[in-house]
């Protein structure tokens, strides 16, 4: 059913860069076989789920949305892909995303943008734009995404889904192409936030090939969000917080996300959450320490592209065939805008003489935010804000005004530079109709907070 229903919407909403039917079929009918053998399955065999094109699988074609991986197919298996599989969850496809996650609406992919299914002319968040467009298609159940900066909740935001970016480390970071290293986080996006925590539980847990992969067992989240559903939140002390557009006076966030954040405050309290304001002041500073530590970490991470060892290799027009040319020539052709972007800024923040005054500058903030957060954590479980400023944009109206773009990432990238888990739930529509989207954060390792609370709301 969801192999037809891609094959029906994808002229339109373009959520997949990869689908093959066969393939899916034959990891279903594997399924079915072990079934009918009598063999034990876990609760989600045969339950189809898609991939962010991020994540390396094998004998698949992974892109990470670039031209520079065009015609790449992997020799190897993430962790993440490995589990999906062990639990018998057939993959239909890889899902388009911003260039090697460089993004919030997808336009950024080399492949052509995902529209919003909810209005075509409009942006799916970014950068996995795909995954979340294709569950709110209705084109998959299940979809994974990764979260840099918000990839993963703000295209839940402007989609009417859930995303949910875990602790650093909770979800195994290997064989995921990576953008920013001591940011980057695989998550779960789903319809229901039992959904979302039924993956993370097939897809989390301690991984020995991940240095930074945390020990322990992902479990009890499911169990949370079933707690949650009740709506009973007696004893959980929930912070809004100030400068995450919660005071609901802040520049940049439209209306009736503000006033929908409130309305959903309130009912907080009423289903027995103790509400206070919290201020976490270092979290203005969080975009500008974000877009130096990123394009620092992105521009060591992307250097491996170099014509040689993946994918693409351009020749230069003329002159001589020298390895620095090549890698310049492909480089030049296979990377986006936005990616060279970046490298240029990363390696200038980096270069000698500019990296204290800029890098480091950026560590200290990343110190500041940890320890707001920190205190705010002392004072209360969850924090809650607006996922994401503003509802859907229309595609092309911010994507010459990279400011702009990057300001959508004000309210997620706290929780990124801090390692803690965040997710974000539908929360109503705005006038126009689009979904808006709740953000609610946990310290890290309680990632249960955050099913139990979304439960309660969604
Ligand atoms: N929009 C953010 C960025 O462009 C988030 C990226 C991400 O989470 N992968 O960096």
């Amino acid at each position: 059913a969801h192999l037809d229903r891609i094959e029906a919407v994808e002229p339109a909403v373009h959520a997949f860069l990869h689908v093959d039917r066969e393939d899916t079929l034959a990891q279903a009918r594997a399924v079915d076989a072990e079934r009918a053998a009598g063999g034990e399955l876990h609760e989600l065999a045969g339950v189809p789920v898609a991939v962010k094109d991020v994540v390396v699988t094998r004998g698949t074609p992974t892109t990470a949305g670039s031209r520079i991986l065009e015609g790449w197919v992997p020799p190897y298996d993430a962790t993440l892909v490995t589990r999906l599989r062990a639990a018998g969850m057939p993959m239909l496809g890889k899902t388009n995303m911003d260039e090697f996650a460089m993004g919030s609406s997808t336009e950024h992919s080399g492949y052509g943008p995902t529209h919003n299914p909810w209005d075509l002319d409009r942006i799916p968040g970014g950068s996995g734009g795909g995954s979340a467009a294709a569950l709110a298609a209705f084109e998959a159940p299940l979809a994974i995404g990764t979260d840099t900066g918000g990839s993963i909740r703000q295209p839940a935001s402007v989609t009417g889904t859930v995303g949910v970016k875990p602790t650093y480390g909770s979800v195994s970071r290997y064989g995921l192409v990576a953008l920013a290293s001591s940011l980057d986080q695989a998550g779960p996006c789903a319809r229901t936030v039992l959904d979302a925590a039924l993956l993370h539980e097939v897809i989390g847990g301690h991984d020995p090939l991940d240095a930074t992969s945390l020990t322990g067992p992902a479990a009890g989240y499911a169990d949370a969000a079933r707690q949650g559903a009740s709506g009973d939140l007696r004893g959980v002390r929930v912070g809004v917080v100030r400068e995450l557009g919660g005071s609901g006076h802040e520049a940049g966030f439209q209306r009736e996300v503000s006033a929908a954040f409130r309305r959903t405050v309130e009912l907080l309290e009423g289903a027995g959450a103790e509400v206070v304001e919290v201020s976490c002041p270092s979290f203005t500073a969080a975009l500008a320490a974000y877009y130096l530590i990123l394009p620092a970490e992105a521009s060591s991470n992307l250097a491996k592209f170099d014509g040689m060892r993946f994918g693409l290799r351009v020749e230069p027009v003329e002159g001589p065939v020298t390895a620095e040319r090549v890698m310049a020539a492909t480089r030049g052709a296979g990377f986006g805008s936005e990616v060279k972007r970046r490298i240029i800024l990363g390696t200038y923040a980096l270069s000698a003489g500019y990296y204290d005054a800029y890098y480091g500058s950026a560590q200290k903030v990343r110190t500041l935010i940890q320890r707001d957060f920190a205190a705010a954590f002392d004072a209360v479980d969850v924090l809650v804000s607006p996922t994401a400023p503003t509802t859907a944009f229309k595609l092309g109206e911010k994507l010459d005004d990279p400011l702009a773009m990057y300001l959508n990432d004000v309210a997620t990238i706290p929780a990124n530079l801090a390692g803690v888990p965040g997710i974000s739930v539908p929360n109503g529509l705005d006038d126009a109709g689009l979904p808006i989207g709740l953000q609610i954060l946990a310290p890290a390792r309680a990632d249960a907070r955050l099913y139990r609370v979304g439960a309660a709301v969604e």
